[in-house]
């Protein structure tokens, strides 16, 4: 009777120890994969470093800021789609593009789902960042000083957009 107790009393401690260390091991797991695990296409550092330009991979992956004036879509004033460079994901309608004077190319509205927002302090304030919902690439900032009809500002780097024409 006594050892069929401690028997049983070991198998407890067992499944017990087991089972939290399987938890906190996936709660790390999860953890770690966070921000990752919420985007559609994940690839390595690595992988981005080989697809990407230069340009693109220091904006996308690193949120640099690309030189204001440089962009190709500035002058564009074709109609069309603008898609994250890096998978295709349709961002920005050309009708909602506007002149901000920034450098930058300037949209007063994202295409709704498509873009996900953060906040980031890098200058010293508040900003909110935003990057592409599906592979988690840096576009650039929001800022309340647009034009109707959203009062919204989104400035973004122009080398994180392709620009697809509309079929005529
Ligand atoms: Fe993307």
């Amino acid at each position: 009777m006594m050892v069929k107790n401690i028997v049983i009393a070991l198998g407890f401690l067992f499944v017990s120890c087991k089972g939290s260390t399987q938890s906190k091991k996936e709660m790390e797991t999860a953890k770690a994969d966070s921000k990752e695990s919420t985007f559609k296409v994940v690839k390595t550092d690595a992988e981005w470093q080989k697809e990407l330009t230069p340009e693109q991979y220091y904006v996308l992956r690193k949120a640099a800021t690309e030189n204001p004036f440089t962009s190709e879509h500035l002058k564009n004033k074709e109609e069309g789609v603008y898609v994250c460079v890096a998978c295709n994901t349709e961002l920005f309608k050309s009708e909602t593009k506007f002149k901000s004077g920034t450098g930058w190319p300037s949209f007063y509205q994202e295409i709704k789902g498509n873009v996900a927002y953060d906040v980031d302090y890098k200058i010293g304030y508040k900003r909110t960042e935003e990057h592409c919902a599906t592979c988690g690439g840096h576009l650039g900032h929001v800022f309340e000083d647009g034009p109707e009809p959203t009062g919204l500002r989104h400035c973004i780097n122009g080398v994180a957009l392709k620009f697809i024409p509309a079929k005529k």
